[in-house]
């Protein structure tokens, strides 16, 4: 895509408003603009960057046996009167008789009612990536804490505990490689009761180390260990309880959580199932969430460098970023052909200075940079650079499609 082209605008200096890292290099990168407090547009890179996130998530999430649904965000009232969960302070209520999801247990449980009877039809996991609503007295930090934002829930219904405990250990894994897969180091920490639920079941956060954390864990590089501050015993430098390792103590974000409802639900619905006995039983229930616009903000803060943005390829809007230092004819013959085997583009066809290219390139953050200049041509060559590391190399013009292949998978072959 032509950077002329492109509905987005660069700003060197950042929003007045911008109390944190990910508010302030997504709004000058152009991937997001605030409307109000909590509540953002994505621009056609942020929306890039997002639906890269929600592909590696729908493909984990598939993979363990969730089938993907979308259940409505305007929700009646009366299904929250059943849970008790019609006053809670987040809901807002845009009617008399209306709420805003927040989260979707008072839709998911009558929904799947009407389909589950029998032990035979059991277990089943219904999961969406939707926008959820929650009045956040104080919303802040950027894409960390919404109003509004993106988000998969998944629900899972279980004939028994013990299927539940199996699955839940499934879904568990799933969710260290949605993490992995966006380029970040996760930690899953045993946390104390499901949110609003006061009851004490089982129930894991997963979270990555970034300074913009709200809380603090102590964690085992080594082995994974990793409990919130709050209530562990340990300390940074006591031994890790499973391996002995040195424990360390970061600050961090939230990115998702899993939880076990029991039948908090299922019992407020009378959700029962017919078992091999004969006898009606409660069905047990999981519950299973991953703020998407959240992780987009983790990845920024956790990636980033003084200059700009640095996306993991895997999320990144595009692969290449090739800019043009007036030598547009071979740029975009270069481009085109790059296209043509299938990769993603960006190309700086502007008429602006090599300085403000370089700069906007860097706070874009796209993984790989071309240039293309009338010194390298010369040589028959190209400048390639890399955002992460910095290292830069001069490439041959017709190796540039091999070397690029060890870089990346081309993406729409
Ligand atoms: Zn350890």
């Amino acid at each position: 895509m032509k950077q002329s082209f492109l509905a987005a605008k660069t700003n060197m200096n950042a929003p007045a408003d911008a109390d944190c890292i990910n508010a302030k290099l997504l709004t000058q990168a152009g991937f997001i603009k605030k409307e109000m407090a909590g509540v953002y547009s994505y621009l056609p890179l942020g929306f890039r960057v997002l639906e890269k996130i929600k592909k590696i998530i729908v493909e984990e999430m598939d993979n363990v046996g969730m089938q993907q649904t979308l259940m409505p965000a305007l929700t009646p009232l009366e299904n929250w009167k059943k849970t008790g969960r019609d006053n809670v302070d987040i809901a807002y209520r845009p009617t008399e008789n209306t709420v805003l999801g927040f989260s979707h247990e008072e839709i998911v449980t009558p929904l799947i009612k009407e389909i589950m009877r029998s032990y035979k039809d059991f277990p089943k996991c219904l999961y969406q990536i939707q926008t959820k609503f929650r009045n956040e007295a104080r919303a802040k930090s950027g894409l960390l804490r919404g109003r509004e934002f993106i988000m998969k829930d998944a629900y899972s219904f279980h004939t028994s505990e013990e299927d539940f405990k199996q699955y839940y250990d499934k879904v568990a894994e799933a969710y260290f490689r949605v993490y992995e897969r966006c380029g970040l180091e996760s930690y899953k920490i045993e946390a104390s009761g499901g949110i609003m639920s006061g009851e004490e079941k089982i129930s894991h956060e997963y979270s990555v180390v970034t300074k913009a954390g709200e809380d603090t864990m102590v964690f085992c590089k080594k082995c994974g260990f990793a409990q919130n501050i709050e209530i562990s015993k340990k300390r940074k430098g006591d031994d890790c309880p499973n391996c002995k390792n040195s424990l360390n103590e970061e600050k961090c974000i939230e990115v998702g959580n899993i939880f076990d409802l029991g039948s908090k639900y299922s019992d407020a619905f009378g959700f029962h199932f017919t078992d091999t006995d004969g006898k009606q039983k409660p069905v047990h229930m999981g519950c299973y969430g991953i703020g998407v616009s959240r992780l987009m903000g983790t990845i920024v803060e956790a990636s980033h460098d003084e200059n700009g943005i640095i996306w993991p390829q895997t999320v990144a809007p595009f692969q290449l970023h090739i800019l043009s230092l007036r030598e547009n004819e071979k740029a975009e013959e270069i481009t085109s052909n790059l296209e043509e085997d299938g990769f993603e583009i960006l190309y700086d066809d502007r008429n602006e200075s090599p300085g403000k290219k370089f700069a906007d390139s860097d706070l874009l953050g796209i993984p790989l940079r071309v240039v293309v200049s009338k010194r390298m041509l010369e040589k028959g060559c190209v400048e390639l650079r890399n955002r992460k590391t910095g290292e830069t190399q001069e490439i041959p013009t017709r190796e540039l499609q091999k070397y690029i292949s060890t870089y990346f998978m081309p993406i729409k072959k």
